[in-house]
């Protein structure tokens, strides 16, 4: 399966969910990161998303450096 990253637009044979994409109308869509933008950008796949997450892109900065 190859999806589009939602960060860099490359293609990837990897993709992680990430979020979902919500339309005006109808059901959201899944969005997708490859391997690197998901690593530099700590972004939290779907399935790790807390209960009442609206599905939209996180990033988990929970255990960065706070500055
Ligand atoms: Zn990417």
């Amino acid at each position: 399966m190859t999806e589009t990253c939602y960060l860099c637009g490359n293609e990837t044979d990897e993709p992680i969910a990430i979020g979902i994409a919500h339309a005006n109308s109808g059901p959201g869509r899944t969005v997708y990161a490859c391997s690197p933008c998901r690593l530099t950008k700590r972004l939290l796949p779907l399935d790790q998303h807390p209960a009442d997450s609206y599905g939209f892109p996180r990033f988990d900065y929970a255990d960065a450096a706070v500055h």
